[in-house]
């Protein structure tokens, strides 16, 4: 058989093979790195017997494909370990996730506390240790019936798998598992790994089912990598928005509202700054800004179709024995704005936006501070066009979500989810027309994309901006949605050339998606140290002395108040010290400190949050400084 490498190269061998020989033959250090292989664009484990020709790529442990084959095995050692010291113990489902791995099971009796998993850790070690080869077998349904009759998840699982499907199973010293693969070759491998936390979680997530406990955990090849990581997990608990939120006076929950957050002062102002940016930038682009209603009569949710499919998550109230709804989303209210004139294709595109505070139901257990709440203003905008402004409204629309998010200094990647299998409405051309304008703008821009094929939404092909914060999280906040649906269920119409009625294209975007949520995540990207021009306070005055200096810092004060600056004085009779770490700690950007040396030559000694270093500087040139700060929002 003839096998093709990466580099073009190609060699003979003999039938029947294992990737182990091949890699030996070429080098037998080769052979040690090898964690899996791609043949033919599918990864299998080594010890996979080749019989034909085939394109043969080895992975080692430095291809991104490597990690996910390690933490899939090291679920495999944690159920192993689990199972030893809980031999009643069932498996349900074990997956690679975002940064690791869990497995849930079903202990009986038993619930897993913290402490139990260093237990768990403890024996991973050890069979780890013992070095066993992970060995794949091959066998029909009815012995994997057989194999696993005392795991009913298991059971539950293979009886839905086709009659005459080849079924793998994965060994490694005693522990067997129903698993696809491929795996690493032995435990060896699994060195640098921590078992992180504990969740409960329902069979296949139906919460009619039994909880089983999951276990998350994480694993790399090196230890540094582990480490950085932990590292960063620290950090992230460091800069929850919920502490953050309370230490810094931003906001507030309560058991009376739950999922309803309440602003307190600070929190007011860094909302506010959000959305004088929003209106800012969007009033240059060209937006028109409308307010609609909360509370909305059913018979608009039945022709926007809210009522039939999304009637859980609305809350309703009765007003003179009507029904009414609190409204979920804009979209409604902004249609009947449309509706209320003629429009004429010489209007388009028409860009109408709203920050209107919606109301979703969310389940109790579901509610995690700012980032899933049951009220948040939403900054959807709807844009009215023809179809051939598509791919010039898109261009802009991405340069204005590229600018704006890089304000914040997020990276973002945007996916393009296309049109899904079975439940779509509308034309496939006019789907294929639209989805390939998507892609026309993305690529017109150079702006790399990902597709999503069948994930868009029933009613429109869909770009999902999906951010990164400073922790390295991945949020999904901006979005842009052509919409064939509710153009047509209120029978939006505008004037063509020809004087004749047409359909518009519709789109929805909104680029914070909800401000209250990406408020969360600013609070954690920042860790609460907010850009000057966002800060609630955003300079602290320090007098050194209150009878020597105190004049002179209350009229610095007062200019920097008529110039609209928030800023603050602290007079109190405390050490310089105690106030200069309070400003700290409260993460104000500057710390003014005024002593003789200001107070004579009419100058300013500031230091920046977060730096060491006090620069003095003439009073002037410090408000030059920090109104351009201020206004680049730097
Ligand atoms: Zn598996
Ligand atoms: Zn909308």
């Amino acid at each position: 058989m003839k096998i093709k490498f990466p580099d073009g190269s190609v060699k003979t061998f003999e039938d029947g093979m294992s990737l182990f020989d091949i890699a030996q033959s070429i080098s037998p250090s080769l052979k040690k790195k090898c964690i899996v292989a791609k043949v033919d664009d599918r990864l299998v484990d080594m010890n996979t017997v080749i019989n034909k020709d085939a394109d043969v790529t080895f992975i080692t442990d430095k291809d991104p494909e490597a990690l996910e084959v390690l933490r899939h095995s090291t679920a495999h050692l944690m159920a192993e370990a689990v199972k030893r010291l809980y031999p009643h113990a069932h498996f349900g489902v074990g997956p690679v996730i975002e940064d690791g791995f869990y497995y849930d099971m079903d202990l009986g009796d038993d619930t897993l506390s913290e402490h139990d998993l260093v237990t768990i850790e403890k024996e991973m070690k050890k069979i780890a240790a013992q070095n066993s080869d992970i060995l794949r077998s091959v066998v029909s349904k009815e012995e994997a019936l057989e194999l696993f009759k005392d795991d009913p998840y298991k059971v539950e699982l293979i009886n839905e798998l086709p009659e005459d499907e080849d079924i793998s199973v994965y060994t490694q010293a005693h522990f067997r598992d129903l698993c696809r693969g491929p795996h690493l070759p032995g435990t060896k491998w699994i060195k640098h790994f921590k078992l992180l936390s504990l969740a409960g979680a329902y069979w296949r997530g139906d919460s009619d089912n039994i909880q089983l406990t999951r276990v998350y955990g994480t694993v790399f090849f090196e230890k540094e990598e582990l480490d950085d990581y932990l590292h960063l997990l620290e950090e992230r608990k460091k800069r929850d928005h919920r502490k953050l939120g309370k230490e810094l006076d931003l906001f507030m929950l309560s058991e009376y509202g739950p999922g309803f957050p309440f602003w307190l002062p600070n929190g007011v102002v860094v909302k506010k700054q959000l959305l004088d940016f929003w209106h800012e930038v969007h009033t240059k682009a060209g937006y028109h800004l409308i307010e609609t209603p909360i509370i909305l009569k059913r018979e608009l949710w039945e022709v926007s179709g809210h009522w039939k499919n999304y009637r859980e998550n609305m809350y309703t109230l009765d007003i003179d024995e009507q029904t009414f709804a609190v409204k979920p989303m804009n979209c409604p209210g902004g249609m009947l704005v449309y509706k209320r004139d003629i429009h004429s294709y010489k209007d388009f595109p028409l860009k109408v936006g709203e920050l209107g505070l919606v109301h979703r139901h969310e389940a109790s257990g579901a509610l995690a501070g700012l980032f899933r709440v049951r009220n948040f203003t939403q900054d959807d905008a709807h844009i009215f066009m023809t179809e051939d402004q598509i791919v010039d409204e898109i261009k802009a629309l991405v340069n204005l979500f590229d600018y704006m998010y890089s304000v914040f200094g997020l990276d973002y990647k945007i996916e393009l989810s296309t049109r899904p299998e079975e439940k779509f409405i509308g034309e496939i051309e006019v789907w294929d027309r639209s989805e390939a304008a998507l892609a026309a703008a993305l690529e017109d821009l150079g702006k790399p994309y990902k597709i999503n094929p069948g994930d868009g939404a029933f009613y429109g092909p869909k770009l999902d901006f999906h951010i990164k914060d400073s922790m390295k999280r991945v949020w999904q906040c901006g979005t842009i949605q052509l919409d064939m649906n509710l153009p047509e269920r209120f029978d939006l119409t505008y004037i063509d050339p020809h004087g004749e009625k047409r359909r518009p294209v519709m789109l929805h975007r909104a680029l914070y998606g909800s401000i209250e949520r990406f408020l969360g995540i600013l609070i954690e990207h920042y860790a609460g140290a907010f850009p000057t021009w966002m800060a609630p306070v955003q300079v602290m005055v320090i007098p050194v002395n209150n009878d020597y200096h105190l004049a002179y810092s209350q009229a610095l004060v007062e200019k920097l108040k008529q110039l609209n600056i928030r800023v603050k004085i602290d007079d109190r009779d405390e050490k310089l010290g105690y106030k200069i770490r309070e400003a700290q700690t409260k993460k104000i950007p500057y710390q003014l400190v005024i002593g003789d040396r200001e107070v004579e030559s009419h100058e300013v000694n500031y230091r920046r949050y977060g730096e060491k270093d006090q620069v003095a500087v003439d009073q002037e040139a410090f408000i030059e400084m920090l109104i351009s700060e201020i206004n680049l929002k730097k």
